[in-house]
Parts: C-alpha cells; structure tokens; sequence
C-alpha cells in the first residue's frame, strides 16, 4: 500500500515548497523507495498553459504534452520522476471535471458541492498518482489560510483520516524570521500558521523551518510545544548557496530518518554520494565561462527556469560556473550586438512567442555565426537562426515567420495547422514528446551519440519545407529531421566551432546527474572560445 506526504507552506509564499518538496523526493528514492510527486495548483486556470511567464514563471512541459507548474522541473531534476498529465492539478481542472460529469448527468439528482464532489474529485487525483509507487509526495500550492486552498486542505485531511496517520504524513513549510533590529529569531508567525492549519482540521507532523541562522535548541522546543509537533519533528531549513544543498542538508537534520519512522517504513541505507559529488562539483568549479541569454522575459528568471539549470548543470559536467548574462533582445536593436556581446563566451536564444525583440535576436544570430561565437538555440531561437541564415546567407531580405508577419513572401517559419486542420496535432501547438533521427557527422549526433533521440515540445509554427533544399545548398545542415521525414527539428552550420538550434526544448530533460549532452557540448564550445578570446587579448 502506498504512502502520502502532504506539503503545505506557510507565512509567505515564495519559501521554497518545490524545492522542498524536490528535496524530500531525492532522499527518500536515496533509501531506495519509489517515489512520485504531485502538485496541486489551487488557481482556476486549466493549467498554466496561458498564463504569462512573468505571472507565473516557466510552464514545464512533460512527456505526454501536459503543460504544467515549473515546480514539475524541480521534480523532475531532483529525482527520477518522469512526469505526465496526472502530476499537476489546477482548481479549474478539479472543477472543470465535475462540471462535466454534472452535464453528463453522472451525479443526477443531486446537489454538486464542493464537500463531497470537489473533494471526491481531488481525492481520485491523488489516489491515482500513488498507485505504482511506495511514497507519493504531494505539494499544495499556495500559503495556508488562502481561499482557493481549502478544497485542496479538506481532502488531504480526509485522506488522512481515511489512511490512517501511520499511512498519511503532514509537512509544514513555514518561515522563521530574523528582525533585525532586536537581533532575534521570531517564532510567532509560524505558530499562526500552525493554528489556521488546525482550524481546518490538519495537525502537521514535520515542520520545516526556513531560516536565516541555526535555530537553537530551545527555540526548537517552543515551536514543537506551540505547535504540538514533537521536537524531533522541527527541521532547520537554512538558506543554501544552490537548490541542490538543500537534500544534503536535510539529511543532515534527519528529515528522511524521521518520515520513515512516521510512516512506519524500514530504514533502509541512504545512498546519496552520487549527488554529493554533483554538489561537491558545482561547488567547486575549475574555473568559468559567461553565457549571454538574448530573450525577452529576462527581468524574471523563472519564465527560463529549466533553461538556467540547465547551463548550471551543464557547467558541472565541464567543472565549470556558468555565469548568466541576460540580455533584452530589444536593447541589441538600439544600442547594436557587439555593445552586448563581446564579452560573451557563448550566446543562447530561448523560446519565445511573440514579435518583440525579433530583430534583436536576427542581430545576435548573425553576430554569433560571423565572429564564430558558440551559439545555442531553442525553438524561437532555433527558428531565428533560421530566419537569420536565409535573410544574410540565402539573400532573402524579408524571411520570417508567418508569426512575425502574416503575409510575408517567404515564410521560413509557418503554422502547420492552418494548412493541414487542427485535427493534425489535437491542440494548437505541438505538445510533448517526438522522435528525432540524427544525421551522422553533425554536431547533434557527435553531442548525442546515438541516431535516434527523443525531445519534448512546445510550439506552433514549424520550419517551411519548400526552403529545405534551398537553404542547404547554401550550407545549412538539417541534422534532426522527424522519421517520417515531414519535420526539420535541427538545424546547424558548418564552418563554425559551434552553432546549433533544435525546434524542441531539451531544457526540460537535463538533470544533475544526468545533463543534457546539448548544453554540456554549448558549455564546453563556450568555455574553448573563451580561452581563444582570452589568447587573442
Ligand atoms: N513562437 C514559436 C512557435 O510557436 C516558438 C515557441 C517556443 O519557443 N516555445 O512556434
């Protein structure tokens, strides 16, 4: 029979519940048990498919093409969960689903509520999730005492009730401030949050106090006393330097030692050297390189979530710290590239939607095949790449994409869909998981080193075929193509020390130990160019 933890957070929001959550996944697949993490979104949004990543940061993308919460990267990269539709749900789902099992008559001749149906509902969820594993880890989002969140709150205090403590354990996250005018640690909002947790019927068995500085010993038994925990049960969360610490300093506390003892679970070895000696790595790296980002979203870094772990992690592969530069594509139109870049061991464009700062990313490509810049494209970035060689290489002034401008001569870039009907890919954007097969000899299949890949999804428009030979003979390699050979899905150029864009996203598939042989390969072109730049000088 399978186990439940439920994570909820409280006092602020912002604290870390993901990561937290992440954390607690990575130590218990450590001591060998099969795990899986769910998250559950109380916002009315379907999914956060729509939602501006300024709003909301990132939407992480699975296998099967649910567009999901970024905390689902988290997931994914601190343990081995490979996530589909069933990890992240919305409040707007939850109900979306009822509304049509009313409409299909399921419940005739009742009243839908939101105690039994909604909770029901979120129940089935839950339960489904934890079918195949030993712990099923679930994150609420949201800060305790919001609105939205009680629907969630009552069914996970009914599976309690249902399981049994023994089988059904609760996680607090909660915040131990330091005022700094009288030099002390404040323990009084988390026994608010504690109390509004019980006023809805959920007593937590663990609290994870994120803190500035060490919690002394008799600060820890007053929280457990206020907050009817048991003092083994009050955790210091410490800030850390890098997410990943958080695991191993967890463990340090004992965090894994006492849910087993809760849950009444063997305790079985720990074994987590391996990530250890990722974080060993990353704390100690043999030396730098500077990656320029030319995106649009830049201000916010979590719309590039996974992109920016990613370039860490694939840092680490080549002991190296990865230093970020983000730039405003807009302000390589008005100020010009080499202002920009020239400090820049490597350049990256990432998705994106839209017209703005198109220009600027076309300047930044050329910049980058011209001056033999490493260069790294994601889907938009890999379409511009595109644009950009038939522009200046291929001589076609007014390439773009029909995204750009609708009634452009030639459309490098076009929506699929308006010629072929919806019922082509279901939704409107390409979603998830598509084979690729690589060209031998290409800087793909050299990074890869196999022919056939897998890659996850997310866009609309797609590479013109009736520009394929053409922009080819003019030196273009098309290394990925779909194996029904109807999708350029990578494209690269010759006579450069590194240039590449792939029409997927492989941010979403690089994890600590196991990065991304993309990025590893951009880091490690980037890091040659810089020792080059650095000859020159
Ligand atoms: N806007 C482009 C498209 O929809 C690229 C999307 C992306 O980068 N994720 O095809």
């Amino acid at each position: 029979m399978s186990k439940f933890i439920f994570i909820t957070g409280g006092v602020v929001s912002s604290l870390g519940k993901g990561i937290a959550a992440a954390s607690v996944g990575c130590l218990l697949e450590s001591r060998g048990f099969k795990v899986a993490i769910q998250k559950l979104d109380p916002y009315i949004n379907v999914d956060p498919g729509t939602m501006s990543p300024f709003q909301h940061g990132e939407v992480f993308v699975t296998e099967d093409g649910a567009e999901t919460d970024l905390d689902l990267g988290h997931y994914e990269r601190f343990t081995s969960q490979i996530s589909s539709r069933g990890n992240n749900y919305t409040a707007g789902r939850i109900y979306k689903q009822v509304i049509e099992k009313e409409r299909k008559g399921d419940y005739l001749g009742g009243t839908v509520q939101v105690v039994p149906h909604i909770t029901n509902e979120i129940k089935n969820a839950i339960r489904n999730e934890a079918k195949d594993v030993d712990i099923l880890i679930v994150e609420i989002g949201g800060t305790v005492g919001d609105i939205e969140s009680l629907p969630f709150l009552e069914a996970i205090r009914q599976i309690q009730l249902e399981e049994g403590s023994v089988n059904a354990l609760f996680i607090h996250l909660t915040l131990i401030p330091f005022i700094r005018a009288s030099h002390e640690l404040k323990t009084k909002p988390t026994q608010h949050s504690v109390k509004e947790l019980l006023s809805i019927g959920i007593q937590p068995d663990i609290l994870l106090c994120r803190t500035e500085y060490p919690i002394p010993r008799d600060m820890k038994a007053k929280i457990a006393l206020f907050c009817n925990v048991s003092e083994e049960g009050v955790i210091t969360a410490r800030d850390v330097e890098h997410v990943y610490e958080v695991p191993l300093y967890f463990a340090e506390e004992g965090l894994d030692y006492i849910i087993l003892k809760y849950l009444g679970l063997p305790l079985s070895e720990r074994h987590l050297e391996k990530w250890e000696n990722f974080v060993n790595r990353l704390k100690h790296p043999k030396d730098s390189v500077t990656i320029g980002i030319v995106g649009k979203y830049i201000k916010y870094e979590d719309s590039y979530k996974s992109l920016k772990e990613s370039l860490v992690i694939g840092g680490v592969a080549n002991n190296l710290a990865v230093d970020i530069k983000w730039i405003e594509a807009e302000e390589l139109e008005s100020e010009g590239p080499k202002a920009k870049l020239s400090d820049i061991h490597g350049i990256l464009i990432p998705g994106g939607f839209g017209e703005r700062g198109i220009e600027g990313k076309i300047l930044a490509v050329q910049y980058a095949r011209e001056k033999k810049i490493p260069f790294f494209g994601i889907c938009l970035g890999m379409q511009v790449a595109t644009i950009e060689y038939a522009r200046n290489v291929l001589g076609l002034k007014d390439a773009t994409s029909t995204e750009f401008d609708k009634n452009t001569k030639n459309p490098i870039f076009y929506k699929l869909r308006d010629l072929l009907g919806d019922e082509t890919f279901g939704g409107n954007m390409r979603l998830g998981k598509y084979d690729c097969v690589l060209k031998e000899g290409t800087t793909a299949e050299k990074a890869y080193g196999v022919k056939m890949i897998s890659e996850r999804h997310r866009h609309r428009y797609e590479f013109n075929p009736a520009y394929k030979e053409l922009l080819e003979q003019k030196g273009l390699t098309i290394s990925g193509i779909s194996p029904d050979n109807k999708f350029v899905e990578i494209v690269e150029i010759k006579d450069h020390p590194w240039f590449l864009g792939c029409q997927f996203h492989p941010e979403f598939k690089s994890k600590p130990l196991a990065p991304h042989p993309l990025f590893r390969e951009f880091i490690k072109a980037s890091y040659e160019n810089r020792l080059k730049m650095e000859e020159k000088k």
